[in-house]
């Protein structure tokens, strides 16, 4: 029997070791931990992949949403509608800046839904936050156009979306601004925490870099209450190496789903991700490959036995799901999903035996 873990970490590290170790070496030796040169190249390569004006690493994916929240003036009093089918940093961020984050239904590519968000609209709604889900971007022209109607910015939570466009434009660029997070199992992952928010306005620009260091400015001196969130040195270096690679990371990934499309395409029992090139709008990049199955945890049970470790994101809850938030919306839509969704293993080490060797252990489950 094959054992296929769901995210192989340390092989990730192993397949580059020297590399790898040189790199963080050379910061030790140098002394050089933080806002150093690497911080400043590894800023200046991700704007610049991602076709956007300012990038800042921060410390998390997580403090790079509350701080773009904040630099763009929301807060008490405010709404922000987000899916209810993410991570609950998205939420958290919203509720951490003192506004109030609005829960909505995703829609069949299990992305945040336009017609949805515009029923929830309300006099104190100030932002749409679409979340980039699994390395899809959602459908950013119907999102833009409900912005548009009343009046609402849009402000992206792209951390599973690095590289992943809409028309060929990139995730996390088409708001006010955008955030990506460097977790470690994420498709760009450093060896820690880590994130970025990016943006093409300079005035946002400018209140990041404040609030990203304390609040300071370039001479030092505090003119806003700000956060300890920076990116350290060492994560830079390594983003900024990998980052060199990372197109290639994502052919493999968008390889993989073609292989799980072409050997589970014809499976009744599942509705599988839009596979690579499936909308000619979107590109995806395959964070995750999250499908929907019928008898989903008697399947999973089977994989596991068979050796094939898979998620079922976020533990199986939606955030409106947590009641001790306080949440009382009813999202039958993202309820229906949560019974069937499961992520089969998706990343640049899986082999195509391994993913061949998935295939036939899922087949043999529906009786193929
Ligand atoms: C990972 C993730 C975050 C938070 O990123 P961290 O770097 O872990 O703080 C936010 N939103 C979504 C959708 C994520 O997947």
């Amino acid at each position: 029997m094959k054992l296929i873990p769901f995210f192989p970490y340390a092989d990730l590290f192993r397949r580059d070791e020297a590399a790898l170790t040189e790199i963080m070496m050379s910061v030790c030796r140098r002394g050089a931990y933080i806002q150093q040169q690497e911080c400043r190249n590894f800023d200046a390569n991700l704007a610049k992949f991602m076709g956007v004006k300012h990038a800042f690493g921060v410390a998390n994916g997580t403090d790079a949403i509350i701080i773009g929240l904040r630099a763009v003036g929301i807060g008490p009093g405010d709404e922000v509608i987000v899916p209810s089918h993410t991570y609950i940093a998205t939420a958290a961020s919203v509720h951490l800046v003192g506004a109030t984050p609005v829960l909505a239904e995703c829609g069949a590519d299990h992305m945040l839904d336009a017609a949805d968000v515009e029923k929830r609209i309300t006099s104190k709604t100030k932002a749409i936050m679409p979340v980039q889900l699994n390395g899809r971007t959602c459908d950013m022209d119907a999102l833009q156009a409900v912005a548009e109607k009343h009046g609402i910015m849009i402000v992206e939570d792209a951390a599973q979306g690095l590289g992943s466009k809409f028309n060929g434009q990139c995730a996390g660029t088409f708001g006010k601004f955008g955030t990506i997070s460097f977790y470690p199992a994420k498709l760009l992952g450093c060896f820690g925490d880590g994130g970025a928010i990016v943006t093409n306005d300079d005035e946002v620009a400018n209140s990041v870099a404040l609030l990203k260091d304390h609040g300071r400015n370039a001479e030092g001196r505090v003119v806003a209450w700000g956060y300890n969130s920076r990116l350290d040195n060492m994560q830079a270096a390594v983003l900024d190496h990998k980052l060199k690679s990372y197109p290639q990371e994502i052919e493999r990934r968008r390889s993989v789903a073609t292989r799980y499309q072409t050997g589970l395409g014809d499976l009744p029992e599942l509705t599988l991700p839009p596979a690579p090139g499936a909308d000619s709008r979107h590109f995806d990049v395959y964070q995750n490959y999250e499908l929907e199955a019928d008898r989903r945890d008697e399947l999973r049970t089977h994989l596991d036995e068979q050796g094939v470790k898979t998620i079922i994101q976020w533990a199986g809850t939606p955030v409106h799901q947590f009641k001790e938030l306080g949440f009382e919306v009813d999202l039958p839509i993202t309820d229906a999903f949560f019974k069937r969704c499961l992520m089969l293993p998706m990343n640049s080490a899986v082999t195509d035996e391994e993913v061949d060797y998935i295939i036939s252990v899922i087949r043999a489950f529906y009786g193929n």
